[in-house]
């Protein structure tokens, strides 16, 4: 059977990630248990460019099928601030409370529509001919007053999700899952990927 890597050395990524591929025919691998460790530069300036950074890096040092993903907080009101630097904004080690305040006071003057807000997921597929294909899946939503929610990490406590009533910190993890940018990303590259090998 054909191998797919995954490039990440994420446990919880993987068991999602191997839920939504499984019926492909293909071997899904994580990093580690295809046997590789890498240090990459994430440089590029879109997600898109980072999930491709990613997956071409493994893809050429394996020559096998590889799919790596880029995710991140997009805010309309701070030009889609923090973006591909979610995870480094304001440092790597900042608690994200402080993150999650600096944000809120950043939106003291936006109102309505105007705190428009996104979970980005952008997922890259690289193949050995040189081949490059990306997927993106969303969560709309837009920036609360206040941190909400004890659920889930990061950005979670101040993505307000209108069509649910509650920010994703609010989610249970089922739910979360079912409506998170990285599972329609991945919904979406599945269909790619069964058309690739076929
Ligand atoms: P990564 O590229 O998947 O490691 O994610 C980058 C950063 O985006 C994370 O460290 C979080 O700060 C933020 N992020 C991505 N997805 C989510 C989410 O579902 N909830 C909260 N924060 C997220």
């Amino acid at each position: 059977m054909k191998k797919l890597i995954f490039a990440t050395s994420n446990e919880g990524k993987m068991k999602e990630i191997r839920m939504i591929l499984a019926d492909l025919p293909v071997q899904v691998l994580s990093l580690k248990e295809a046997g590789i460790q890498a240090d990459i530069v994430e440089d590029g300036t879109t997600f898109e460019e980072n999930a491709i950074i990613k997956a071409r890096t493994i893809c050429q040092m394996t020559n096998e099928i590889v799919l790596a993903d880029d995710s991140g907080l997009e805010v309309d009101f701070i030009n889609k601030e923090p973006g591909i630097y979610s995870a480094r904004y304001m440092g790597e080690n900042t608690p994200y409370t402080v993150k999650n305040q600096s944000i809120i006071e950043r939106l003291k003057n936006a109102e309505g529509d105007e705190r428009s807000a996104r979970f980005v997921c952008v997922i890259a597929a690289a193949f050995p001919d040189g081949q490059v294909l990306t997927t993106r899946g969303t969560i709309e939503g837009r920036i609360g007053y206040e941190e909400r929610g004890e659920n889930g990490f990061g950005y979670d406590p101040i993505l307000y999700v209108p069509e649910y009533d509650m920010t994703t910190a609010q989610m249970s993890a089922e739910l979360k899952n079912q409506i998170s940018h990285r599972g329609k990303a991945l919904e979406l590259m599945k269909k790619e990927l069964m058309k690739e090998l076929k």
